[in-house]
């Protein structure tokens, strides 16, 4: 498989493997594939063996206020936990840039919490909401009841979780550790 440098593609296409090349911009790993995350023409630098896709026109699903989002927290600082974003929830397309986002512990849950850990642990699956945009900094919140942890990874063994019968409990279906969540009503037992 050789795609050619100058080569138009679109986003979702197909442009060699993660052995060939590093992922450069507006480029993405699916299982063990790289592909485009927009729409424009190759770049291959072959020194460097990374790939790159420079946009043609305008991007494809940039984010914007009241947008909801997928996204897995990276980290948790007193304040913030920080979200890998992933994808729109009402979209297939990718998103043209990879957005980090920035839970506030403000914008976590409607009622008072006393530290970020109680709702979120690094690993977790969140729905969240687009609050505020500065460049490819987005601000989510997790206020909402739909928004919140998804699926929830146990601190101890990594393994997912499943709700208990109290509110913003998750137990390790592995090791059944109990921990704090805030959880969405769309939480995915399994
Ligand atoms: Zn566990």
């Amino acid at each position: 498989m050789s795609i050619k440098n100058g080569a138009f593609v679109m986003p979702g296409d197909k442009l060699g493997i993660i052995e060939q090349y590093l992922l450069g911009k507006g480029t993405y790993e699916d299982n063990g594939e790289i592909k485009s995350s927009v729409l424009g023409n190759v770049q291959i630098d072959s020194k460097m063996r990374t790939i790159t896709v420079k946009a043609k026109s305008s991007q494809p699903a940039l984010l914007k206020l009241g947008d909801t989002v997928y996204g897995q927290i990276t980290d948790i600082k007193t304040q913030r936990a920080n979200v890998n974003i992933d994808c729109l929830t009402d979209s297939s397309r990718p998103l043209a840039l990879p957005y980090m986002g920035a839970i506030h512990i403000s914008q976590a849950k409607s009622g008072y919490l006393d530290k970020l850990t109680d709702a979120f642990r690094i690993g977790d699956i969140v729905k969240a909401k687009v609050v505020k945009i500065t460049g490819d900094n987005v601000d989510l919140a997790t206020v909402d009841e739909d928004c919140g942890v998804l699926k929830a990874m146990c601190t101890r063994c990594r393994d997912y979780m499943n709700t208990t019968q109290k509110e913003n409990e998750v137990q390790c279906r592995t090791c059944k550790k109990k921990e704090k969540r805030e959880v969405s009503i769309n939480y995915v037992n399994s």
